[in-house]
């Protein structure tokens, strides 16, 4: 079956960069990360291919791990890619993008321990009514027509609906839960919404006079991750020089990266605290209560990144892909706000992400 794949990839680049190719996954297959034979996709997977750095510059290395990452994933999930995808039934409709209940454990493409943790449901017709006017209101939204048109390339269309996330721990072997309220998954190519999300959809953020819901930017948030980064090779947009630059990002060529003129250490406190809020946040009971102490939590810290010209705190904690999902939706949704704290970057964004 790689042979297939190896067709595709000779048809595409040389001989040379083939074998190089080969022999990474013999490397990768000799290292256990990769399944003994990747069947072609049936279904609406791709056949995931190690990605081979062209130089050493760092965003080329970003991108060979974040494959690497990818392939990863894949044999973890232990999907069983020679079975078509099961179809959902789909719910509803906006756009391009379909609602549909999580894959269920009787599914093949749901490993029994992902589904077990990750508690597959179906949207209920209240929850088509709270997302429909967010859903509808960004498909249909002029701004965000090149925006969708990417987002629809890179195969994207299912939103599926669980309890909570599952994630593969590499470390351990073991599927965990985590802590999200929506994310996006790349082997699968689908968004995937949690009952988190629907507590945030009652928590109200207020920057500049604004209020609105922190599901709304969740959404776009996680659009914004599948924007940036692209199925045909192309530079993630949130590595591109202009958007570092702008930021104060410094990417080093290992894809660590540091803020310049930001505090380390104060960051470090910061993030230290706002995550010991969320854990407390954690242990309430959903409600007015617990809705009132996630919103105070937002407003202390995203005071201290507005200062530095981030629109939240989250958007300085996990670097550069972090940060250009958190400013696309800030720009959209803030663009008041992102005016007073950022506006180089939100111009940005408005030119080369909104345009
Ligand atoms: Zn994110």
């Amino acid at each position: 079956m790689i042979s297939v794949a190896l067709a595709l990839l000779i048809a595409r680049s040389s001989l040379l960069a083939a074998s190089a190719q080969e022999n990474a996954l013999e490397q990768l297959k000799a290292e256990g990360e990769l399944p003994a034979e990747i069947a072609p996709a049936t279904g609406t997977a791709a056949v995931v291919l190690p990605y081979i750095p062209r130089d050493d510059s760092p965003g080329e290395k970003e991108r060979a791990q974040v494959r690497a990452d990818d392939i990863r994933m894949l044999s973890a999930k232990a999907f069983d890619l020679s079975i078509p995808a099961p179809v959902m039934p789909v719910q509803a409709t906006f756009g391009t993008f379909s609602l549909s209940p999580g894959r269920t454990c009787a599914t093949p493409w749901a490993p029994p321990q992902f589904c077990q943790i990750a508690g597959p449901k179906e949207w209920t017709p209240q929850e088509i009514d709270l997302f429909s006017p967010v859903f509808s209101g960004l498909v249909n939204d002029p701004r965000l027509t090149a925006f969708f048109q990417k987002v629809n390339r890179n195969g994207y269309t299912t939103i599926f609906r669980y309890t909570q996330r599952a994630e593969f721990d590499v470390d351990s072997g073991q599927w965990q839960a985590k802590m999200n309220s929506a994310w996006y998954d790349s082997f699968d190519k689908s968004i995937n919404m949690t009952d988190r999300l629907f507590m945030s959809k009652r928590t109200h953020i207020r920057t500049t006079g604004m209020t609105h819901d922190m599901a709304d930017l969740g959404l776009l948030h996680e659009l914004a991750h599948i924007f940036d980064g692209d199925e045909q090779d192309l530079p993630d947009t949130s590595i591109l020089p202009e958007f570092l630059q702008l930021t104060g990002f410094n990417l080093g060529s290992d894809g660590e990266w540091s803020l310049v003129g930001v505090d380390a250490k104060e960051l470090g406190e910061m993030k230290d605290w706002y995550y010991s809020q969320f854990t407390i946040a954690a242990t309430m009971p959903e409600g007015p209560e617990r809705a009132a102490f996630v919103t105070s939590i937002n407003e202390r810290v995203n005071g201290y990144a507005q200062k530095l010209g981030f629109p939240s705190l989250y958007s300085m904690l996990g670097g550069p892909s972090e940060a250009f999902a958190e400013f696309v939706a800030y720009t959209f949704y803030e663009p008041e706000l992102m005016r007073l704290t950022n506006p180089n970057v939100s111009a940005w964004i408005e030119k080369s992400v909104f345009k």
